[in-house]
């Protein structure tokens, strides 16, 4: 039996669950000694279709993806890593390797992927698009995250070859466009889109000048690594910040319509779980926090850091696994809607752990623990159905940063269908709206499927420019990723003088 009987073999059975693909790949193993795995069936599935020797099976496309729940927040991520430069911090927990970016090991995969094509911009992507393409994913919608410690301190030329590389793998074909904006304005109409690019950076980098050059190169989203809301523990282990730097760098990314990721660090040198919990009040509850997404990295000892002294010498310890657990079980549970809780544990290989959790799932062990969560993240619709008679348009406003966020979504139940936030600021001149997404399985521009491509996007923006309008506002202005600019095109929106964001009078 070859890939294509088998795949004839799961219609002719109506195959609806992976468990039933399943079944039929291990008897057919039986027969011919070869377990074929998915991206076979995959290739074989798209031949016959190409050949018109079947239709179009949605139910069996939908188990031959592997999995599926990288895709299912409705954006590709492709995560690229930038070379060895250094840093100018000096953080005593944060790992320095030969010829690996600071912070970051060989042995992570995201870095074992990079350093296998010695962190080119453009092999990472094209084989990432590959790999994502040989398991049956969607990749027309990608979500471009740059990762690599600092980028701040990366030298502006590489900064900029480095976007445009990832541009050209992007575009595939880019006749000869070298130059960055000529990359992005190819990129409006490629196969693969950028509909968001993210930044990584200290806040203490963050200036009017920096913002501008991020927006620049087409930044959607900037992650700071905050770490901690105590100016102590910031001293303590050498952050070279304060907390006043977090909060300005904050604020000027959201007064230019930036999304803002924070990364925060529980169980750092000088904080107790009382005090790590008290910290995620702070950032949930002050208006000088508020991120639109968060990362937690509960500090663990990795070899070639300073704390391995602190730690021999029992300056410092490691929660243990019950306290760790119970700590972010907490932290979950008062987390607001209108932040995606994207991380709660850095997923650095066990080996490498020194002392500290080695637990990389523990958000499943959460869930299996009844841990309740209204995040994001924990109530997107992820390839679910949808009940249209029973979607509602919640509205949820928070003060943040000097500004009014207005956070508009569709639901059904406890599900999350479709998010805008919109941002009223004191300037009456324009309102932002800082994101729009729709969840569930990443479909091609302009397909249909359950969630994505069924109008919630539009009536959204729709909503979010009533709202601004009343509110006195003459104009809405859209941070969007370059891939998106022609959808919002066709809702009346047209690029500003700068090239930056997409805007329309109201
Ligand atoms: S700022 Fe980030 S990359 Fe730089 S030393 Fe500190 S933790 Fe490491």
């Amino acid at each position: 039996m070859d890939a294509s009987q088998l795949i004839l073999e799961a219609i002719k059975k109506n195959c609806a669950v992976e468990a039933d693909l399943r079944k039929l790949k291990i008897e057919a193993a039986g027969i011919s000694g070869n377990l074929f795995r998915n991206s076979d069936l995959i290739a074989a599935y798209t031949e016959l279709l190409s050949e018109g020797k079947i239709q179009p099976q949605p139910s069996l496309e939908r188990i031959l993806k592997k999995a599926r729940i990288r895709t299912l927040s409705g954006v590709s991520p492709v995560a690229v890593l930038t070379k060895e430069w250094g840093c100018p911090g000096k953080c005593i927990y944060c790992p320095t390797e030969k010829g690996m970016p600071k912070s970051y090991l060989s042995n992570e995969p995201a870095v074992m992927r990079a350093n296998r094509v010695k962190f080119d911009p453009y092999l990472q992507v094209k084989t990432r698009l590959e790999a994502l393409t040989a398991c049956g994913h969607e990749t027309t919608k990608v979500e471009l995250i740059v990762m690599g410690g600092t980028f701040s301190a990366l030298p502006k030329r590489y900064q900029t070859w480095f976007i445009s590389r990832c541009l050209e793998a992007l575009n595939e074909k880019s006749k000869g466009k070298k130059d960055l904006e000529s990359l992005k304005k190819a990129n409006e109409k490629a196969k693969h889109r950028m509909v968001g690019l993210t930044l990584e950076t200290r806040p203490d980098c963050i200036t009017p000048a920096e913002v501008k050059r991020f927006l620049q190169l087409g930044a959607t989203r900037v992650e700071l690594g905050a770490q901690s809301t105590s100016d102590e523990v910031l001293r303590k282990t050498k952050r070279g910040h304060d907390t006043a730097s977090t909060k300005n760098a904050i604020k000027l990314l959201k007064d230019a319509g930036l999304k803002v990721g924070l990364h925060f660090m529980p169980n750092l040198p000088g904080a107790t779980p009382a005090s790590d919990f008290a910290m995620f009040q702070e950032v949930y509850g002050s208006e000088d926090y508020s991120p639109d997404q968060l990362k937690i990295y509960p500090c663990a000892l990795i070899a070639n850091t300073e704390l391995v002294k602190w730690w021999k010498q029992g300056k410092w310890k490691p929660y243990n696994d019950a306290t760790l657990t119970k700590l972010l079980a907490k932290i979950k549970g008062i987390t607001p809607e209108w932040i995606r809780l994207s991380r709660v544990i850095r997923d650095i290989p066990a080996e490498s752990i020194l002392a500290g959790s080695k637990i990389t799932n523990l958000r499943q062990i959460l869930q299996q623990q009844g841990a309740k969560c209204n995040c994001i993240r924990c109530r997107e619709i992820r390839g679910g159905k949808i009940d249209e008679k029973k979607i509602k348009l919640v509205r949820r406003e928070y003060a943040a940063s000097g500004g009014l966020e207005i956070f508009l979504s569709f639901e059904e139940d406890e599900k999350l269908i479709a998010l805008t936030r919109l941002r009223l600021q004191a300037v009456k001149d324009f309102a932002f709206v800082r994101e729009l997404h729709t969840y569930g399985e990443e479909l091609g521009i302009g397909g249909r499927g359950d969630s994505q491509h069924r109008g919630f996007g539009k009536k959204l923006i729709a909503e979010a420019e009533k709202i601004a309008k009343q509110s006195g506002y003459k104009k809405l202005k859209i941070i969007s990723g370059v891939g998106v600019r022609e959808y919002y095109r066709k809702l009346g929106y047209s690029l500003d003088r700068e090239k930056i964001y997409m805007e329309k009078k109201l």
